[in-house]
């Protein structure tokens, strides 16, 4: 199929929202990283971006609204707790796992009972949300297992001729995708991090469980809160290793190996002999988040056949940035 590219003014918004509505699938700008959009209400639009992006099918799809009205036909019960999230944290990238609303098409939370919902702050994805009026499932624009698309033209990369159109707009502002946080689960129990941090989120939820496979290659056998954790994600072609270590450390680490190259912090570029690219300052983990999957995508033109990252701290939006990578390495870490 043509894949339209469209602009991110209001004919575009007009002719991506007449496709969604006639069950066509298309990629928009949100401010974590470009979604591919389906009308939440139709098992056949949601078929086609399970088939789009390879992805398997029982990982769920998150649910996008563009203002409080719309939550009612998505979400079966809004709890206090949820409603206090919202008020904080909405619009933004914060994603609720709640019991499912009976008109959200099955496929969309894989046929499980909970779904999850957010409310995006892009103001073009707010828009294409009202006027579809629609709520919109959206995963990453991305081949299933690649890196996750910050601009529009990684959505082209991948997706070219398999989706029906993309908005062409800015690069994302954030660069990660939303924190998961389930409140279907006692405690409360955060799934996936990301810029709202953990530790935003115990302020309002105090007992809140920072889920296993955030940090953690889950064992076969083992049952996964958010069906997500379990798949190898965010991989460029070239294999990634991570690195935890000193900054000295680390420079002579890529320096004395060979066919590599490193991505790193700002501070420790210019002694570094290999190929590299710069990840952001050491305390910026902002930076990093938003530089991190284009850096990824960059490392195949690089042409070696290994990249060393070195590892950023766990704490804040840092265990985003550590959780994306740990999965893009395939959970292979060198400890120095
Ligand atoms: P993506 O759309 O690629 O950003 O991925 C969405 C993430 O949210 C995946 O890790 C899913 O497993 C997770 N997710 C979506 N819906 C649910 C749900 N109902 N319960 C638990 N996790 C979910
Ligand atoms: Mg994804």
């Amino acid at each position: 199929m043509e894949t339209l590219r469209l602009k991110d003014n209001k004919e575009g918004i007009t002719a991506a929202a007449e496709i969604l509505k006639a069950d066509g699938i298309v990629a928009m700008p949100t401010e974590t990283v470009y979604g591919l959009a389906a009308s939440a209400y139709s098992n056949t639009a949601i078929a086609k971006v399970f088939s789009a992006k390879g992805r398997p099918q029982d990982n769920p799809l998150i649910v996008h609204i563009s203002d409080m009205e719309m939550l009612s036909s998505v979400v079966g019960e809004f709890p206090a707790t949820a409603k206090v999230l919202a008020q904080k944290f909405w619009p933004g990238p914060l994603t609720m796992v709640l019991p499912k609303g009976e008109k959200i098409a099955s496929s969309v939370s894989a046929g499980l009972s909970t779904v999850a919902v957010r409310m995006p702050s892009n103001p073009v994805a707010r828009e294409l949300i009202r006027v579809g009026g629609l709520p919109l499932a959206a995963p990453s624009a991305n081949l299933s297992g690649s890196p996750s698309p910050t601009s529009y033209h990684h959505v082209i990369t991948d997706l070219d001729g398999r989706i029906n159109a993309v908005i062409m707009s800015g690069e994302c502002e954030v660069g990660l995708e939303s924190t998961v946080v389930s409140l279907a689960a006692t405690p409360p129990r955060l799934l996936r991090p990301g810029f709202i941090t953990a530790e935003q989120l115990k302020e309002v939820i105090p007992n809140l469980v920072i889920d296993k496979a955030v940090l953690e290659e889950l064992q076969k056998g083992e049952k996964a809160a958010s069906p997500g954790m379990m798949y190898k994600h965010y991989s460029p072609k070239t294999e990634v290793f991570l690195v935890e270590a000193e900054k000295a450390e680390f420079i002579s680490f890529v320096n004395s190996n060979e066919n590599c190259a490193a991505i790193c912090f700002s501070e420790e570029k210019d002694k570094i002999k290999v190929p590299v690219l710069t990840l952001g300052e050491e305390d910026s983990a902002e930076a990093q988040a938003k530089n991190l999957f284009g850096l990824l995508r960059e490392s195949d033109n690089l042409k070696v056949k290994t990249v060393y990252v070195h590892a950023p701290k766990k704490d804040g939006v840092g265990l985003a940035v550590y959780n994306r990578l740990i999965r893009a390495a395939g959970f292979k870490v060198i400890k120095l």
